[in-house]
């Protein structure tokens, strides 16, 4: 609902009576404006202006705050409109009006009334028999009223106020709905949001630790390489000795076989000096 100045007037007319239209205009301008600027503004006495104020606060369309002149030693009051009070206050106006019209229409469409032709009165069936059907006010004698037109024009009002509350009560649910969605919506983008930083924290410690197994693997290759290496070397280092060992073996068969040749050489060389020494005798 759109709070017109229209609407506004409506509400502060039924609070404070045309005088305070003025007061309102000016704290539609702006907030927190002192009390006394208020009164200096409008040229009237504080002490109006207070009354004036007060009767809006007690309808809770105003709110004030206040703070404590240093000099003086007395709190100023400063005051602001509350446009959604303002509101709320004339949708509650309209309720209770389109109540009394229905009120109205009612006691219209079932009861039946006499009026003065000089227009003093207009009284129902009771009241005018209490008067005997003469006009308490001039002695005339009452004609009984036709109320066509009254219920015609009673009718289209409630029609009217009651089309606007509709209208204003839609329009809340839709806002309603609408705050509902917006909610939902900024939940989904906040979830979604704390998804993709998951995704993101997972992916750096996946990142992490495929590094870590690259490097991990790569340190293992290294050691395999290494191992491997020294096997080759350890081998290498067999094959040496071995090498070794069968060429002092060889060196050994043959130190041996000559020290075994030379044996049987001397042994051969006394046995030839043994024969000689028989030949010689
Ligand atoms: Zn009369």
């Amino acid at each position: 609902m759109r709070l017109t100045k229209k609407k506004i007037d409506e509400v502060i007319i039924k609070i404070l009576g045309e005088v305070g239209l003025d007061l309102v205009s000016l704290l539609k301008k702006s907030d927190n404006i002192s009390e006394f600027d208020l009164a200096k503004k409008l040229n009237k006495d504080i002490k109006v202006i207070r009354k004036m104020l007060y009767l809006l606060y007690n309808h809770n369309l105003v709110s004030f705050t206040r703070k404590k002149d240093k000099q003086k030693g007395w709190y100023i009051y400063y005051w602001t409109l509350i446009n959604e009070s303002i509101k709320f206050e004339y949708i509650k106006r309209r309720k209770i009006l389109l109540m009394n019209l229905k009120h109205l229409l009612n006691k219209e469409q079932n009861e039946i009334f006499f009026y003065c032709l000089s227009e003093c009165v207009r009284l129902d069936f009771d009241d005018s028999s209490d008067f005997d059907f003469h006009c308490p006010e001039c002695g005339k004698l009452l004609e009984q009223d036709n109320n066509e037109k009254r219920i015609k024009e009673l009718n289209s009002r409630i029609e009217e106020i009651s089309l606007e509350l509709k209208l204003i009560e839609e329009e809340k649910i839709k806002a309603a709905k609408k705050a509902r969605k917006k909610k939902i919506e900024s939940e989904k983008k906040e979830v979604k949001k704390r998804k993709v930083e998951k995704k993101k924290v997972t992916t750096t410690k996946k990142k992490k630790v495929t590094k870590k197994k690259k490097s991990t693997t790569a340190k293992s290759n290294l050691k395999k390489k290494t191992i491997i290496k020294k096997k080759v070397s350890k081998k290498k280092n067999n094959l040496e000795k071995e090498i070794k060992k069968s060429v002092t073996k060889d060196k050994k068969k043959v130190a041996k076989s000559k020290t075994n040749s030379k044996k049987k050489k001397i042994t051969k060389n006394k046995e030839v000096k043994k024969k000689n020494i028989k030949k010689k005798k």
